[in-house]
């Protein structure tokens, strides 16, 4: 039993064909899970990313704070701003906590985080 070369050609194809479509869905399949991860990705940016004015969309606005005396527990913080960007006063609730032990490490998270925000 022996093919000519036109129908070893046709076996080769036969058999490679299934394996080429095999191999088209699944970089679809890649495709559809890595568009699923760069939109997940998005969403967690901006929910971790610079915080914005509830009121005029200000990013990253400039905020006074009078010092708030008291004490409570940390998990239920709660800090007024006066927002520079439309006067209006903000209750803000941090949901994360970065810790220093100095003022100086405090400063060194702050740069880094800066750094983070404009790269
Ligand atoms: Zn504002």
């Amino acid at each position: 039993m022996s093919m000519t070369g036109r129908e070893l050609k046709e076996a080769i194809k036969e058999g490679v064909t299934p394996l080429v479509r095999a191999l088209e869905r699944s970089a679809k399949a890649n495709e559809e899970l890595l568009d699923i991860a760069k939109q997940e990705t998005v969403q967690m940016e901006a929910e971790a990313g610079p915080p914005v004015c509830p009121n005029c969309g200000v990013v990253n606005p400039t905020v006074y704070s009078s010092e708030q005396a008291g004490s409570g527990p940390l998990a239920e913080s709660v800090y007024q701003f006066e927002m520079h960007c439309c006067n209006a006063s903000v209750w803000a609730i941090p949901e994360g906590w970065v810790f220093a032990r100095t003022a100086a490490e405090a400063a060194e998270a702050i740069d880094y985080r800066r750094a983070g925000v404009t790269a």
